[in-house]
């Protein structure tokens, strides 16, 4: 057994740790591991300074978890989305492969806590369908491996699932989505990167949500795929008490370029089931926005991004640079909140941000009021 194997079996994961190591009562530890399981593996519990920061609010498990009822388990739809078990398919030319339902940890806020964890709902035995489905459908040509974390299967394993994406012509992309270089970097082996090195173009997506996850590590662990010709990407679940603050947010994504990790996503958390007490509020997304773009590296922006609910994918959101705009001249602000005008030229295009174009008023003949109706069908409504 490797020693990131061994690890995983030394991690905490019993209603009984969970009560001895937290403090958790008893009844709400069983209820908890029914909800969604914890692992807790050796190395990310090192990283814990003290009950509640920004680790620990992200691996162990709270009591009031149990009190958000009403969101969603599925709040993206992507389970609707799925052609064929382990796929899902929502853009035109990329797809979502789940290929293992195990993570290093079991973080808190996962969207995808009604599968991860439980091999019965991210299965090997479906792999053939999915690999089929990809061989049909040669308008794909980016494939994200995802799960749970792919880098939780064997170096045997993942080769077999990357050899047989390589052989489909259509695919340019392979994409590998994972934590381990977070949460259990003693993942990333020699073995593991002269392997992938085999099949390039690899891209790793990982998921660092605060600086105090970089450490010497994870740090090895990054520059080993780096080195092996990985570009690497990374994405940041918004949440509070972990991460909502401009401060710590700047130092994150500063320390990311450092070592060679573009900062790509940073999300708005999803609605999802259990996730109430991380929410924050949009405007502090945009708040966090606006004190990074022009005041860091333009390296080390990500985008900031909400995953629709229902399924409408991933989309931008920007604080508001635009203070006005007709056909002669637009003014904006820059990051230092001074104002500039540039001159604009009518050329009969409309503007791509019209609301016209999404609203369109009705007359309400009994009342004589005017309604704003919306053209474009809202998935969330269903
Ligand atoms: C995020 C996501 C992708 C990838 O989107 P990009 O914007 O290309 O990174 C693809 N499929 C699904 C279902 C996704 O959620
Ligand atoms: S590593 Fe990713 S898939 Fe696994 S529990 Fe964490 S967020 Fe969910």
């Amino acid at each position: 057994m490797e020693l990131w194997q061994e690890m995983i079996r030394q991690s905490i994961h019993s209603a009984e740790d969970l009560v001895k190591k937290f403090n958790l009562k008893q009844e709400n530890a069983e209820r908890l591991e029914v909800f969604f399981q914890s692992r807790i593996n050796p190395y990310y519990l090192s990283l814990i300074r003290y009950p509640g920061d920004p680790i620990w609010l992200q691996c162990v498990p709270d009591e009031r978890e149990l009190e958000d009822v009403d969101s969603p388990d599925d709040p993206l739809k992507e389970d609707e989305m799925s052609p064929v078990p382990n796929i899902t398919h929502r853009y035109p030319d990329r797809v979502l492969f789940l290929v293992t339902a195990q993570c290093g940890i079991y973080c808190r806020f996962c969207t995808r806590k009604r599968k991860v964890g439980d091999s019965r709902k991210i299965s090997m035995k479906y792999l053939e369908s999915a690999f089929k489905y990809l061989e049909q459908h040669t308008e794909i040509n980016d494939v994200i491996l995802s799960g749970g974390d792919p880098l939780m299967l064997t170096d045997a394993m993942l080769e077999k699932i990357i050899k047989r994406l390589r052989s489909m012509n259509h695919i340019q992309v392979i994409r590998l989505g994972t934590r381990m270089p977070v949460v259990l970097p003693q993942r990333i082996t020699e073995s593991l990167v002269n392997m992938l090195k085999k099949y390039h173009p690899i891209f790793v997506n990982t998921h660092f949500n605060h600086p105090r996850e970089i450490t010497e590590e994870s740090t090895k662990a990054i520059n080993m795929l780096a080195d092996a010709g990985c570009p690497i990407g990374n994405q940041t679940v918004l949440m509070k008490g972990v991460n909502d603050n401009p401060e710590v947010m700047k130092e994150l994504m500063k320390k990311l370029i450092s070592i060679r990790v573009k900062p790509y996503y940073l999300y708005m958390l999803d609605k999802i089931k259990g996730g109430e007490h991380f929410k924050t509020s949009i405007a502090k997304g945009l708040e966090i926005m606006d004190k990074l773009r022009g005041h860091i590296s333009g390296l080390a922006v990500p985008h900031f991004v909400i995953d629709a609910p229902g399924g409408g994918g991933k989309i931008p959101l920007l604080p508001n640079y635009v203070i006005y705009h007709d056909e002669n001249k637009i003014i904006l602000r820059n990051y230092k909140y001074n104002l500039f005008e540039y001159p604009d030229i009518s050329d009969n295009i409309k503007p791509i941000i019209d609301n016209k174009l999404y609203l369109r008023k009705t007359k309400n003949r009994k009342s004589k009021k005017t309604e704003k109706v919306y053209i474009g069908k809202t998935r969330s409504d269903n």
